[in-house]
């Protein structure tokens, strides 16, 4: 993360008449600094030692206020908990199937498989989504049987 996004969302956050709280900062640091796509109970406790009167609904709710002005995207991931990305442009995701981390990539956007959709379907097509899974690299180290000395 560079200082300088870090401002400009500052700077989104106060054209937005959004007030800044040393909370809503933090949070957002942490998101803007975070590539793992932390949940809002990792956020809670990466900063409840900075912050021990903040509860996670607060964090929720600050969250909340970052996604309606479009800093951060929420991500549904069947049932587990919401998980939240500062990178708003468009972008694909790999999630590891043992530890759930998630990865960004990037890929052209697949225009065409909507277009393709619509034409076959007749529906009028929003958005897609596309994930691929696998073993992250860290946990195909863990999987490796530790040779015996
Ligand atoms: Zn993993
Ligand atoms: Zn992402």
């Amino acid at each position: 993360m560079s200082e300088q996004q870090l401002e400009q969302a500052i700077d989104t956050l106060r054209d937005s008449g959004v007030r800044i709280t040393p909370q809503r900062h933090a949070v957002l640091e942490y998101l803007l600094k975070a590539p793992v796509h932390p949940t809002a109970d990792e956020i809670y406790k990466a900063l409840e030692g900075k912050f021990p009167n903040m509860s996670v609904a607060t964090v929720y709710n600050n969250l909340r206020v970052l996604r309606e002005i479009g800093l951060v995207r929420e991500l549904t991931y069947g049932d587990s908990s919401s998980r939240f990305d500062s990178n708003t442009t468009d972008h694909y995701h790999i999630i590891c199937d043992k530890c759930g981390k998630i990865v960004d990539f990037h890929y052209p956007v697949l225009d065409e498989v909507e277009s393709l959709a619509e034409q076959v379907t007749g529906f009028d097509v929003s958005h897609h989504r596309m994930e691929i899974y696998g073993k992250c690299e860290k946990c195909q180290e863990t999987a490796t049987p530790t040779p015996s000395h």
